[in-house]
């Protein structure tokens, strides 16, 4: 393979993703609801970058699914005022393809690599002289022939976003200057967002039914805005509301029902989980791989989508021996709780 051959970006690089979230995602911090900490960290590194006159330094943002982190990429973006590349990392096959994306960038680019605990071992090699020296080595050609070809980057910023922080090599996490972490929204904050999308949307809701999906939507904005979504297309077709009457908490929570999206923000699989956990193992404790073959689901699922959100409302507690339900499980699915039970 030529050199030229070898810097050609091999990925599609941006991810195709659904036009809603889109339309949905604030371009400036500003607009960003909530997270005060982490915006207050973003915004000082951002303003020290510009008046220093360079990149902002490497960000890493890591929480649950749904919580704003491929939003503050584009954000960092956006306000920085350069362009963002978006990859994800378990799409990364080639230590070629992260060579080519990463000489393609231009001075004080975003790379916005999603899922980054997912990159393959020798592909994250490649990251550790780009992020610290600007710098990346080629290997090019086999056998006696071979020979370093040493590139020099430009000065990018590299934004990782992760679900799991814990996956992550200490010499990859080592290498970003700014860590941040996002935790799930409190109720207000929710309220905030959903507001935020009704006006984007054209949707008009009254106070009682927003606090109703906010209440319902697992602390995540991704949720807030599917279930405001579904709770619109509710009321224009079963309960008959011509486009433009104000949604209310009835409206909202006949539909919230009709999704199976229960009072605690549950959905049908936390349930499940939590149900399986009582009934096939005595409310626990379950090893996660066990859990997983009873519920015909991944395990890295189970743990990044399902648990953080039931461990953080007491529903789940995680112990050196394995899942187990608390009382507050039980008593939400309608179990007697046995004092027997270990808790
Ligand atoms: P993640 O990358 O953490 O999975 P996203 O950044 O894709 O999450 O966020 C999902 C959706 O939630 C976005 O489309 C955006 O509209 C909305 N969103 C996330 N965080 C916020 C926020 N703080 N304020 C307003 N909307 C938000």
């Amino acid at each position: 393979m030529s050199d030229q051959e070898l810097l050609r970006p091999a990925l599609e690089i941006d991810s195709v993703e659904p036009t809603l979230e889109k339309s949905l995602r604030p371009s400036f911090l500003g607009d960003y609801i909530g997270q005060e900490t982490v915006k207050q960290n973003l915004s000082l590194c951002m303003d020290a970058a510009r008046v220093r006159g360079d990149s902002l330094d490497h960000v890493l943002l890591s929480g649950p699914p749904g919580l704003g982190k491929t939003t503050l990429a584009h954000i960092v973006a956006h306000e920085m005022g350069s362009n963002l590349h978006t990859v994800t990392g378990p799409n990364v096959e080639k230590k070629g393809d992260l060579a080519a994306i990463l000489t393609n960038l231009q001075p004080r680019d975003v790379l916005f690599i999603d899922e980054i605990h997912r990159l393959q071992k020798t592909i994250e090699e490649v990251l550790y002289g780009a992020m610290e020296d600007y710098k990346l080595d080629l290997i090019i050609g086999q056998g006696p022939s071979a020979r370093t070809l040493r590139i020099d980057l430009p000065r990018f910023t590299l934004v990782g976003a992760t679900t799991r922080s814990g996956l992550l090599s200490s010499p990859l996490r080592d290498r970003f200057g700014v860590q941040l972490r996002l935790d799930f929204y409190p109720i207000p904050e929710l309220e905030k967002i959903i507001f935020r999308s009704a006006k984007l949307l054209g949707v008009d809701l009254d106070a009682a039914a927003c606090t109703e999906i906010a209440k319902r939507s697992r602390g995540t904005p991704r949720i807030v805005n599917r279930l405001l979504k579904r709770v619109r297309d509710f009321a224009q077709v079963r309960a008959g509301s011509a486009a433009g009457t104000r949604i209310t908490r009835e409206t909202a929570r006949a539909a919230l029902e009709l999704f199976e999206v229960d009072d605690r923000g549950l959905d049908k699989m936390d349930r499940r989980l939590l149900r399986v956990l009582i009934e096939k193992f005595d409310g626990g404790p379950a090893g996660i791989e066990t859990l997983s073959s009873a519920l015909g689901e991944e395990s890295d699922t189970i743990e990044e989508v399902y648990e953080p959100y039931l461990i953080q409302e007491g529903f789940l507690q995680r112990t050196p021996r394995g899942r187990m339900a608390t009382r507050i499980s039980y008593e939400h699915l309608g179990f007697a709780w046995e004092p027997s039970v270990e808790s």
